[in-house]
């Protein structure tokens, strides 16, 4: 009869985090071979099987006395703490089949049962500090060259990884532990969050949060792990805490940033990623991808201006990561000597909206951090009223966005300007300084007046600029374009914006739900005529109040007013669908 080898890892230590099924395995076993410590913490499960009990460092002999009997026909229970994978018995078991030929089909059978690791119980009991792309890392370097593992912990110091240290000192061994230190140090802040747990769900458990700087202060042993955090995890109510991500870029808009999946997927929320060449749908103009704006620097080979611009999209992967996920910003309360980017894109909101401290009360996310730069990204615009830049307005544009930072040129006659940087606040203010109109960009509203005839059409001035202070940079389920012109030549072409508003003979007339882009593209409908100068900006005011309360995330105005068929007493009416003949011309 052929026996079977059961490699199992049951878990750190306690018995409600055995898997059921390494406890079958235990229990079906006729032997169970281990390391003294680990026999003791299961022996709760153990029915009479024979014991094979070894010293810590006779691993080997333990793995070929395992095979030994299982070849002899019995079943042989080989038992790791947390999982027999990770720095356990598995990989030595197999070591040791190989040798002698073994083979699935003809050798003994062989079972590996899961169990949960260090890095994983220890995490558990800090918070939830691994969260990212994490790498253990085992100091131990009885059977593994310092110079490999050092290397090791440079790298992944260097790629910003979580790190869990295993084996991270013992008696002998304690300069490891130092090195390390000293290694990540290099990399990361003295105030990066750490955890050291010692016995994880076992008797003497033992849960201490510390820094980097200060780790080697608190007992390290052989039954510790320590969980060293990313440059963005950060400590909440004595928790350690690692986002899923990391911070998108500054925007100005007043909430709080909550970005939905799709608003994550957007090339300006994700600036450091990837361009994605293959992509084919339509991009609004300020979604513009570096990947649209490679291939157009490689046609305009003369254009050094352009291929710099690509250039520098791509350096955009080193801007350095900031305090991430802004979702849980509000609820996050801790104490942090420096600013983070939430509290700094904060900041520069205030500055544009002119409003005071108190009316934003997010709390700031505050992250031992590094200062990191995002890129804050503004739409800049000489007026409501004004088109023309003056040429000191250029020049300091130009002197803010530098050597890595970005003009673009939308084709909804809007100036963005993103410049990587940790300093919103100066930025904003010069450019306010120079009597610049600063706006937020992405799903807010957005005025677009035209330039009333250079101002000589100027009595519906008024009116725009109301409408300006009261909605521009509003957040909405969806961009959303409002456009004002002064005459009915509309010749900024307001009836092709989401709402358009057109003065006529003293009076408003109102177009809504416009589709600017696709083979069915068509202009806004005609809802109203003659309104009122004094209730024209109350009017709209409700339209777009009326959208931004009930559009689903996502949903264009023209989509909505469908939908809804009528906002605000204005009735949508279908747009006829053109049949179009096939060509006349061919056979
Ligand atoms: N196979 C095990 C690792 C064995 S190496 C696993 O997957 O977890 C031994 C190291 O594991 C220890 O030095 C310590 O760093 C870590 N470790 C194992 N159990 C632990 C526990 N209960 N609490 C804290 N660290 C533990």
């Amino acid at each position: 009869m052929k026996g079977k080898l059961l490699i199992i890892g049951f878990g750190p230590g306690s018995f409600e985090h055995i898997t059921k099924r390494a406890k079958e395995a235990i229990e079906e076993s006729d032997v169970v071979i281990g390391y003294n410590t680990y026999v003791d913490l299961i022996s709760g499960l153990l029915t009479g099987q024979q014991i094979v009990r070894t010293g810590m460092t006779e691993e080997v002999s333990r793995a070929q006395e395992a095979v030994r009997q299982a070849e002899a026909g019995k079943k042989v229970a080989v038992i790791s703490s947390g999982d027999a994978g990770v720095y356990g018995m598995a990989g030595l078991v197999y070591e040791v089949l190989i040798e002698k030929g073994w083979t699935e089909a003809t050798g003994v059978e062989v079972e590996v049962i899961p169990g949960i690791s260090a890095i994983n119980s220890c995490a558990s009991l800090l918070g939830a500090p691994v969260m990212h792309d994490a790498c253990t890392i085992s100091l131990s370097d009885h059977l593994t060259p310092w110079e490999i593992i050092a290397k090791r912990i440079e790298a992944a110091g260097a790629a910003d990884f979580v790190v869990a240290l295993y084996n991270p000192r013992s008696g002998r061994r304690t300069r490891q532990i130092v090195e390390a230190q000293r290694i990540l140090l290099k990399y990361r802040s003295p105030d990066t969050p750490v955890g050291i747990v010692k016995s994880a769900y076992r008797d003497r458990e033992q849960v201490v949060i510390t820094t980097l700087e200060q780790m080697l202060d608190h007992d390290i042993g052989m039954l510790t792990t320590v969980i060293i955090g990313n440059s963005a995890t950060f400590l909440y109510d004595e928790k350690m805490i690692t986002p899923r991500g990391y911070q998108r870029k500054y925007t100005l808009t007043a909430d709080e940033q909550a970005l939905k999946p799709h608003q994550r997927l957007k090339p300006e929320a994700e600036p450091w990623a990837l361009p994605q060449f293959e992509e084919e749908a339509p991009r609004a103009a300020n979604n513009r991808t570096a990947a649209e704006l490679r291939p157009a620097a490689a046609d305009f080979q003369t254009s050094a201006g352009l291929q710099a611009a690509a250039a520098d999209i791509q350096t955009s992967a080193e801007i350095r990561p900031a305090a991430s996920d802004t979702r849980s910003a509000a609820a996050v309360r801790t104490a942090a000597a420096k600013p983070s980017s939430y509290e700094l894109a904060m900041e520069a909101l205030l500055l544009v909206q002119g409003s005071r401290g108190d009316e934003v009360n997010h709390t700031p996310f505050a992250s031992p951090l590094f200062q990191q730069q995002s890129i804050f990204e503004v739409a800049v615009s000489p007026g409501v009223a004004n088109k023309r830049f003056t040429p000191a307005q250029m020049m300091l544009m130009a002197e803010l966005a530098g050597e890595s930072g970005e003009i673009e040129y939308t084709p909804h006659h809007q100036i963005i300007l993103r410049v990587p940087t940790t300093e919103p606040k100066q930025i904003t203010a010069k450019l306010q300084e120079e009597g610049l109109l600063l706006a937020p960009i992405g799903d807010v509203v957005q005025l677009k007046a035209c330039d009333f005839c250079n101002g000589e059409k100027d009595d519906s001035i008024p009116y725009a600029e109301e409408l300006y202070q009261r909605l521009n940079g509003r957040s909405a389920p969806k961009e959303l374009r409002i456009g004002f012109n002064g005459c009915g030549m509309t010749c900024y072409g307001a009836v092709k914006e989401d709402i358009g508003i057109v003065y006529r003979r003293g009076k408003f007339d109102l177009f809504l739900g416009a589709k600017t882009v696709g083979r069915n593209a068509h202009s806004g409908q005609p809802v109203a005529e003659g309104i009122e100068p004094e209730a024209l900006v109350e009017t709209v005011e409700r339209i777009v109040n009326r959208y931004i309360t009930d559009g689903f995330p996502n949903e264009r105005f023209h989509k909505y007013f469908k939908r809804v068929k009528q906002v605000e007493g204005f009735e949508h009416r279908e747009v006829p669908v053109l049949v179009i003949d096939n060509a006349v011309c061919g056979d």
